[in-house]
């Protein structure tokens, strides 16, 4: 399975920012190794979508739980799929924080996306708490059953645990690799021979010198890359990294 590498610019980049970063990647990318694809701010992504070189995917970082109507201030799944968004992540750690997301609310936008043909990126993970108590697989497991209610095989998982996002601290390959053989030995269960195509990626602190390392590992198909996604030469160097992968 060709590793994804998902860059999640979170609340950065105005849409002149965006083109100027397309223009950049475009003049320098070569496609082959890493599937990229951009998720990106709901502002930015009619640009991108103009300005992204052929082969790089577009995502968005959020979508409302309701189909459609009286939210105001929400984005739906159908809007993000007539702008030519093909994944959309749920259930990232910033939205649960700050956002109060619970899983049923997870998998509810979870369901959404996948109604309107777009691959949901599903985020679970474990705080530095639970890790320090070593109860990491229990509760990565239980919020991945709760993200996954009624949710279909037609999905992307990240495992990110909070601790490493954005923290400079990366997980260990191994450590990574724990967490990606339990998802994905539950995926199994719940899914059967369908769960083979789902990619599990990993979140956290990841970098041009430390992803290739990561993806190395069986059950890792790529990485949720928030920091260093914003400069191209980083991307490039996590596209490169993965040239052999
Ligand atoms: C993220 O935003 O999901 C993330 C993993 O961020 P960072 O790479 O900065 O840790």
């Amino acid at each position: 399975m060709r590793n994804l590498l998902a860059l999640n610019w979170k609340m950065n980049k105005t849409p002149s920012e965006a083109r100027s970063w397309a223009a950049e990647l475009g003049e320098r990318y070569e496609e082959g190794n890493a599937e990229l694809a951009v998720m990106a701010p709901f502002v930015t992504i009619s640009t991108l979508a103009a300005n992204l070189p052929a082969g790089v995917g577009l995502g968005a970082q959020d979508v409302s739980a309701h189909e459609s109507g009286a939210y105001t201030g929400e984005t739906s799944a159908a809007m993000l799929a007539d702008v030519g968004v093909q994944y959309v992540v749920v259930g990232h750690s910033e939205r649960r924080d700050y956002h109060g997301e619970t899983d049923n609310v997870v998998a509810a936008k979870a369901k959404l996306v996948q109604a309107n043909g777009l691959l949901p990126i599903v985020c679970v993970g474990e705080k530095l708490d639970v890790r320090e108590k070593g109860q990491q697989v229990a509760y990565t497991l239980a919020q991945l059953h709760g993200s996954l209610e009624g949710v279909g095989s037609d999905v992307v998982i990240a495992y990110e645990p909070v601790w490493a996002i954005g923290t400079g601290k990366t997980a260990t390959a191994d450590d990574a690799e724990e967490l990606a053989v339990a998802i994905r030995s539950a995926l199994e269960e719940r899914y059967g021979k369908k769960s083979s195509e789902i990619r599990v990626l990993y979140g956290g602190s990841v970098k041009p010198d430390n992803i290739a390392s990561i993806c190395a590992k069986p059950n890792i198909n790529g990485a949720l890359v928030g920091g260093a996604s914003l400069k191209v030469a980083d991307v490039l160097g996590m596209n490169d990294a993965l040239k052999d992968a």
